[in-house]
């Protein structure tokens, strides 16, 4: 069986659509799939740990990484400085491993500059009355918090438009599987498979495309 490129996937939503809750699931389902842990400048809420959640630095450090070009995308979202170090993606690619990235619109727009071929899935709540309620519920966020990333989230969700895939995250096994099936059908694009399979094909005489010839 010869090695295949993973897939990039960027999963992107406002705060308080469940982003977090559905990969969580997703790789609780599906342990092939890496996660990329960003860097961030944010100061961790309760629970979250170091390097599980995220890697939390300081802006010196934060700014250290960027200026030495080892973060693939970076971007200052609600008031904080969040980016995705490029050694883990890269090497989950060159391993053959699928890997999600969860992050803002503008990280994903950088991101597809590196990788065109990157998929994005943006998570919509079923209205904003819902996003606002999970925000205060939640319990986690600050509540001048809450307002400002309530208020950011009209202009995120102009977004939308950027991803490939929209799930509207009004019941969550139903989000969670639709999000399982977007990845199952990115695996079974023809050039994927042509890769992952290159032995069958031939054996079928099936044509490989020109790029994976
Ligand atoms: P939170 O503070 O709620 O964990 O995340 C706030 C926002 O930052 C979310 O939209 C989240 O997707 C985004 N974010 C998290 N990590 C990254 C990252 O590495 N890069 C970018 N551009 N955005 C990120």
């Amino acid at each position: 069986m010869t090695q295949s490129s993973g897939n990039i996937f960027m999963v992107v939503a406002p705060s308080g659509a469940g982003k977090s809750s559905l990969v969580n699931a997703l790789l609780e389902k599906d342990p092939s799939l890496a996660l990329s842990i960003s860097c961030t400048t944010r100061t961790p809420r309760p629970g979250e740990e170091d390097k599980k959640h995220y890697r939390f630095v300081s802006m010196e450090t934060f700014q250290a990484l960027r200026d030495q070009g080892d973060m693939l995308e970076w971007a200052e979202v609600h008031g904080n400085f969040y980016g995705t170090p490029r050694d883990r993606v890269e090497q989950a690619l060159s391993a053959g491993t699928d890997i999600i990235l969860e992050i803002d619109w503008q990280g994903a727009l950088q991101v597809r500059r590196h990788y065109p071929q990157a998929i994005g899935i943006f998570i919509l709540p079923p209205s904003i009355e819902a996003l606002e309620s999970r925000l205060k519920n939640r319990g986690q966020d600050a509540p001048q918090v809450i307002a400002r990333r309530l208020l950011a989230a009209g202009g995120e969700m102009a977004h939308a438009s950027d991803c490939e895939y929209v799930i509207i995250n009004q019941e969550f096994s139903v989000a969670l599987e639709q999000l399982r099936q977007v990845i199952c059908a990115a695996r079974l694009r023809y050039t994927a498979q042509s890769v992952r399979h290159a032995e069958l094909f031939t054996q079928l005489g099936i044509r490989k495309p020109l790029s994976t010839a």
